[in-house]
């Protein structure tokens, strides 16, 4: 999946389990339940822990191999039931067992002492003979039967046993193909389906357990006999039950028949409807399965490592098109006037991968190498698909040859949505997208293009990585996600040097930094087990950091070494599933002797966080120490994590060019680098390729800075815009001062190049920000002095015309953005009168796109200008400037139209609800805004989650957007108050621990240079 912007990936809901453990409890005791369900060898038994293990010597046969990934939940699962159960039982003594409906009267005394010695024996027997012959013949013969031991199943929603006890599914069968059969009505938004699904048996077993959400199971047979289906619903699992063994290698065939709704959220299969050109409210259904939502549109086995292939067909209206993965082979004019799609069989691909449509669309195609590329949109506005077709086409084939490995598919679909969370969805050969990531029209700017761009990079990269070889489990998302985002800007780089994507990409590694230097991080690749850490995966450090690190393997390993590891592991993994060790393995092949790939790559990937290089050089001697980056060191874990770094340098002899580039593999906590006694300066981290951060000691940065003050150009950009984003970073730490960072920035004045200039103005917006929310006005002044003392000059140098450099217009948008926004007479008057002429002209006079959003904005803070602008939002067919005309109206200062967008987004009437995260953290930008949109969230929070599944991307934009400028202590314990009640409808979630852990910094930030900010402005 690719983010958008700021607005990554959206997850769908899933089961909450934590509010499973407040329920009443699913717990059944076995000994006193008479076993009226077969019980499989592979049941499992919690209550003592050791009883699991007694459970697997006794010839437990579904566990397997991968049995310690099943562990951890039985293990929450066990431990919350314990906890559980010891306050329950103190509250409640009748918490054991339920009482059948209807037998209400109330026992005498006597009659309860004698029926509790009556079941007390009953109970005793029947535990006797449970266990008895099990251990009788197992080969670890009869442990002490514990008498306090318990199975704990969940109950089923018809009363019955569940038999399978864990959030993961067993292993005895797997699927080999799934035919399904699809017919959504979309005036009832409803669906019917029918799904076959052939299954081989891996491990004897008694019972077949697989995912299905939301839907009403009309029938089931197995084997062409109609089976029971038990459901429980909490995790989402549905299982049959057999009386006999289903033998191993056996191939069988499970048919359902099933009705379910249309989603009106933005997973599984939903329904999705935008206003044409007409007036006219138009419906379409379209699928977002990934990560857990193929289960809502049909039964499956919704893990990534149970691939299958599969037939689908729909059925539909004649007014419609369907399109799935695959080509459509046939369409049949059925007798009740509809028409019924044939698509081919697919390749084995994971559930999540699957995906259909059925909308009114148009297309434009092209043949690439004979695969069948084609574009499609809403026809109003079928004229903006020209540029995707061609980048499309051009990509594919550039992959084709990069990667030595044909894309499988004989055609690949990019269709845009109206009315989609994320940035775009890979589904192999049918690939979806925000209209915004696809259409580009006569009034997009070059930066437009390039986030078209980028995102069809990402998506086509994922059909090699993702779709051909995919992630074992979501532990290593990042495998999917991190290469991606990679390849996104390699291709680009390589591909359209035009579009300046290092640029961005250097943005990306800064962004990913600062995130990854909090406790709240998490390893690259982490375990995960519940549908919310699965959900919170989908975040900056499995693309961003994972992109960032691949990045320094690159440049470590050289790129044609690199690329060739690439092709091997495709090859050797293509139509199958992988883990991070798989991925080093075939780099280690192509990496020599001199690197030891798996071991390097670990220190990066199974530890959170990044390093600190710290320089002190005396001399030739040049002493290295490394130690964890870590914001908030006070709540440290582990204070003696290492990585090895592929630690880089340039000199003031020779510093601007990759042959200067010197590489030192530093892998302990201490080393020493001798340097020619000439050498007056070091520059660490070249081009800015490694992801750590360096600090040069205060007389390391005096050199630095004075080598700067006397020739700019003497370092490339990337080292200067790394030497701005490094000091701020160290100063954050407290190890430099602030007053050091302004030393720094004295050099600006020389500055022209967008990645140093854009850094900067993004660090001192980020300061002017927390001080205006701080409501210190005399500081916001200064600061707002002291910007335009440095950038005023540019800001006021820069055109107001067409621009076609894509640097020139990142760095102009980022000066007249700032600009416009302290009010800069020559930025808001250039911005009205570029306005009138607008509107003038029946806003057919075109405003450069990047321009755009800093012109719109200063217009949407008049009245007139306002409604103009909402106008222009709900008629306009040019997606960059829809959503730039809503940023405009959210950055009014009006308390009333403040009120009224959050509301409007959060309903989805008159601004779509996957734009609520973009309004929001818009709102938060600006004073007036900011404590009505934090409170707004507060408010009605219930309803975001609705929106917004817990622990998914948009809630947690919406919770860093809305909690990260506080910088006092009373906000601190409003936030954490707040949370903290939310209990399980989401306190968990790691972006509140972001939160707090971020306004603790600012706060300490703030006492430790308040004094110098209030000397030095
Ligand atoms: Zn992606």
């Amino acid at each position: 999946m690719e983010s958008f912007e700021s607005e990554r990936a959206p997850l769908p809901r899933n089961m909450i389990e934590n509010s499973m453990f407040e329920e009443e409890p699913d717990v059944v005791d076995l000994a006193k339940e008479s076993p009226s369900y077969p019980i499989d060898s592979d049941d499992v038994v919690y209550e003592p822990r050791s009883s699991r293990l007694l459970v697997r010597g006794l010839g437990e046969n579904d566990m397997d191999e991968e049995e310690e990934d099943y562990e951890s939940s039985a293990r929450l699962l066990g431990m919350s039931f314990m906890n559980r159960s010891s306050n329950q039982r103190s509250a409640s003594s009748s918490y054991t067992r339920q009482q059948p409906s209807g037998s209400c009267s109330m026992p005498s005394a006597k009659k309860t002492v004698a029926g509790i010695l009556v079941l007390i024996i009953v109970a005793s027997i029947a535990m006797v003979i449970y266990f008895l012959p099990r251990c009788t013949f197992s080969k670890d013969g009869c442990h002490k039967a514990n008498s306090s031991m318990e199975r704990i199943y969940p109950v089923a929603s018809n009363g019955e046993l569940f038999p399978w006890t864990d959030l993961r599914l067993p292993n005895s069968v797997r699927p080999v193909q799934y035919e399904l059969w699809l017919f959504p009505n979309l005036t009832t938004m409803t669906f019917q389906g029918n799904v076959n699904i052939t299954m081989v048996v891996m491990q004897g077993t008694k019972k077949i357990v697989l995912h299905s959400s939301d839907m009403k199971i009309l029938k089931a047979t197995f084997q062409g006999k109609e089976v029971k289906i038990l459901e429980y619903k909490p995790w989402q699992q549905i299982a049959i039950k057999f009386s006999e063994e289903l033998k191993k290698g056996q191939q069988y065939v499970l048919n359902i028949l099933y009705t379910a709704s249309l989603s009106n959220s933005y997973d599984g299969f939903y329904n999705s409807s935008y206003i044409d050109t007409t007036g006219k409210r138009r419906v379409l259904a379209a699928t977002q399965f990934e990560p857990l939502a193929a289960r809502k549109a049909f039964p499956c086995f919704d893990e990534p490592a149970f691939k299958a292939s599969f037939l689908i067909k729909i059925k539909r209206e004649a007014e419609y098109i369907s399109l799935s993965n695959m080509h459509k082979t046939k369409t049949t004019n059925l007798p009740d006037g509809f028409f019924e799609d044939e698509f081919e069989k697919s390749m084995n691909m994971s559930t999540y991968l699957v995906a259909f449509i059925v909308a009114n669309f148009s297309c434009l195609s092209a043949n690439v190498s004979n695969t069948l590329v084609s574009v499609y949109a809403v026809p109003d506005k079928k004229d903006q698909v020209h540029y995707a077709l061609k980048t499309a086409t051009e990509l594919l084939q550039f992959y084709n040859t990069f990667f030595e490995i044909k894309y499988p598919l004989s055609k690949l679909d990019l269709v845009g949505i109206p009315d989609f969370l994320a940035g775009a969805m890979e589904n192999w050969g049918l690939i979806t997208f925000r209209e915004t990531t696809l259409l580009v029209g006569n009034h997009s700017s070059p930066i437009d293009k390039q986030l078209v761009t980028s995102v069809i990079a990402h998506e086509l990269a994922h059909q090699w990585f993702g779709n051909l070889v995919t992630m074992r489990w979501w532990n290593d998302l990042w495998l999917n996600e991190g290469f991606a985002t990679y390849m996104q800007y390699m291709s680009i780089e390589t591909k359209y040097p035009e579009l300046d994507i290092d640029n961005e990409f250097l943005n990306v590694r800064f962004r990913a930094m600062a995130k990854d230097s909090l406790n709240s991080s998490h390893p690259v690749s982490s375990k995960v087990t519940t549908p919310e850490q699965v959900e919170e995966m989908f975040d900056s450090v499995s693309y961003e950091k994972g992109a960032s690190i691949l990045l320094m393997l690159n440049a470590t390993l050289s790129e044609k070494a690199f690329q060739k590891g690439v092709i091997e592991y495709l090859r050797n993994y293509r139509g199958g599933n992988t883990e991070n060790e798989d991925l080093w393995s075939s780099l280690s092949q192509v990496a020599g002797r001199s690197i030891n790939v798996s071991q390097m790559m670990n220190t990066w990937t199974v530890q959170k966080g990044f390093p600190l290089v710290t320089v002190n050089k005396i001399g030739k001697q040049v002493k290295l120490t490394q130690e964890h980056f870590l914001l908030n060191a006070d709540n440290a874990t582990n204070h003696s994590n290492l990585w090895h770094i592929p630690l880089t340098y340039v000199n003031d002899t020779c510093s601007n060019s990759s042959s200067c580039k010197q590489v030192f593999l530093f892998k302990d906590k201490v080393a020493t680098l001798e340097v020619s006694d000439s050498v007056k300066w070091l520059k660490f981290n070249y081009k800015n390729e490694g992801f750590y951060i360096v600090d040069y000691g205060e007389n390391g940065w005096k050199d630095l800075i004075n080598a700067l003050n006397a020739n700019v150009s003497v370092l490339s950009h990337e080292d200067r815009a790394s030497l701005i984003n490094n000091i701020f970073a160290l100063s954050r730490l407290g190890k430099v001062s602030f007053r050091q960072v302004l030393n720094l920035f004295a050099y600006l004045h020389n500055e022209t190049e967008t990645a140093p200039l854009t850094e900067a103005l993004t660090q001192l917006n980020h300061i002017l920000r927390l001080l205006e929310k701080r409501s210190d006005l005399l500081l916001v002044s200064r600061m707002a002095v002291y910007i335009t003392e440095h950038f005023g000059d540019l800001m006021d140098s820069q055109s107001w015309g067409e621009e076609t450099s894509v640097s020139k217009q990142a760095l102009r948008s980022a000066l007249l953005e700032t600009a416009c926004s302290l009010n800069r007479p020559n930025c808001t008057e250039q911005a009205k009168s570029l306005f009138d002429q607008w509107i003038a002209s029946n806003k057919t006079k075109v405003i450069p796109g990047d321009l755009l959003r800093a012109v719109l904005s200063v217009a949407a803070q008049s009245e007139d200008g306002w409604t103009e602008l909402l106008d222009t939002y709900k008629h306009s067919i040019y997606d960059s400037e829809k959503r730039k005309t809503l940023e405009a109206l959210a950055s009014t200062q009006n308390v009333r139209k403040i009120v009224w967008i959050l509301k409007a987004a959060l309903e989805g009437s008159e601004i779509q609800t996957p734009e609520l995260p973009l309004v929001i953290s818009t709102v938060c930008r600006h004073f007036a805004g900011h404590l009505y949109a934090w409170d707004f969230v507060k408010e009605n929070w219930d309803k975001l989650t609705q929106k917004f599944p817990i622990g998914s991307f948009p809630l947690q934009s919406i919770i860093m957007s809305t909690t990260s400028q506080f910088s006092t202590k009373m906000h601190l314990e409003e936030v954490e108050q707040f949370f903290g009640s939310l209990k399980d409808r989401g306190s968990q979630m790691r972006s509140i621990q972001e939160a707090t852990e971020t306004i603790k910094l600012n706060m300490r930030w703030m006492d430790r240079n308040l004094a110098t900010l209030r000397t030095w402005l």
